[in-house]
């Protein structure tokens, strides 16, 4: 029995890699490594570089590994990108991803855990945000990520397939061995490093008018190793016969950009430049997690909810392996 692993070199699925094969579980990973880092999958897990659209492949994968079971990570992940390039994001996170489901189905594998997002809300009506809010995305990303949703609802009704949609936060932080690379990096926490460390002459600030109290965005960090357990916690409810469903993966506490700014300095020591700019496209202006369902029907607690611990994992990880 074995769980295919699509976007197993990234930054969460690398991460959640490493902690199935500390319970004992067999990983087989399929990435293209248009994102990814082969360094980040241990050379000992079998690793085969392709698009999670070769049906051919996932089927031979499907076969040869007697995969029970796919959690499905491989996706773009910029908001600002996919506002300038939506066709990519339509493609890759939704058409692809309904050709993977086809030929898992046609494998007979029909156990999914996917990474889905916050970002599939929107602006919020009301905060902190529980699963029932309506959905109504303000960039493609988000919409890329809430078709592919309403895919999975489908297949679950015609054909069976069970599924959790993790709608995550924003991922943050790093383990020992595993941190966030990404090339281009647009992310605030990794950007904010980067001028800490000298690699940027300043953090941009994307928007300063936002409704907010110091009107920078707000949201709601989660440590990527809390993002992994919440994978096999879903992996587990699906094998016990638990129903498809959607959950916020989050830790119901919003932090403004000014003040991961202001407590990355406290981490680092380093002063931190900062220019206040124009807002970026498509960021809605708080998110902040109800992750009450989590904790009920998976049984996940955080257990690095700070914020300080996250951004300390963070730049730990930082140092070490930064050129
Ligand atoms: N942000 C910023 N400067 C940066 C990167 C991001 O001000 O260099 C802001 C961004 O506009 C958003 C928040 O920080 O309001 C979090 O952005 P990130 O890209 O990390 O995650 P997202 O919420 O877009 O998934």
């Amino acid at each position: 029995m074995t769980v295919l692993v699509t976007g197993g070199a990234g930054y969460i699925g690398s991460v959640t890699v490493e902690r199935l094969r500390a319970k004992g579980e067999q990983v087989v990973v399929l990435d293209n490594l248009s994102r990814g880092h082969r360094s980040a999958v241990d050379e000992s897990v079998p690793f085969y570089e392709g698009s999670i659209g070769d049906s051919a492949l996932v089927r031979e994968i499907a076969k040869r590994h007697n995969i029970e079971a796919c959690i499905h990570f491989a996706a773009f992940a910029y908001v600002g990108e996919s506002v300038t390039e939506p066709a990519a994001y339509f493609e890759n996170n939704t058409a692809q991803t309904a050709r993977l489901l086809d030929a898992l189905i046609a494998a007979d594998v029909r156990n999914i855990v996917f990474s889905s997002t916050c970002a599939t809300y929107g602006e919020p009506q009301n905060v902190p945000i529980d699963e029932t809010h309506s959905q109504k995305p303000t960039n493609p990303y988000g919409w890329s990520k809430f078709f592919t949703e309403r895919i999975l609802e489908a297949y679950d009704k015609a054909y069976n397939l069970r599924f959790v949609a993790l709608r995550y936060f924003n991922a943050a932080g790093a383990t020992e061995t595993r941190g966030e690379l990404h090339e281009p990096e647009t992310h605030l926490i990794p950007n904010v490093l980067n001028a800490a460390a000298g690699k940027l002459p300043f953090v941009s600030v994307f928007g300063s008018d936002y409704p907010t109290s110091d009107g920078t965005c707000i949201r709601d960090y989660i440590h990527v190793s809390d993002l992994g357990d919440a994978h096999i916690r879903a992996l587990e409810y699906l094998r016990k016969g638990g129903e498809s469903t959607f959950i916020n993966l989050g830790n119901g506490q919003g932090y403004s950009v000014l003040e991961v700014i202001e407590t990355a300095r406290k981490v680092t020591g380093k002063q931190i430049e900062m220019r206040l700019e124009p807002q970026r496209g498509g960021d809605p202006s708080k998110l902040v997690a109800n992750a009450a369902k989590a904790s009920k029907i998976l049984g996940w607690q955080p257990q690095h909810p700070d914020l300080e611990t996250i951004i300390r994992s963070a730049w730990q990880w930082h140092t070490a392996n930064s050129k």
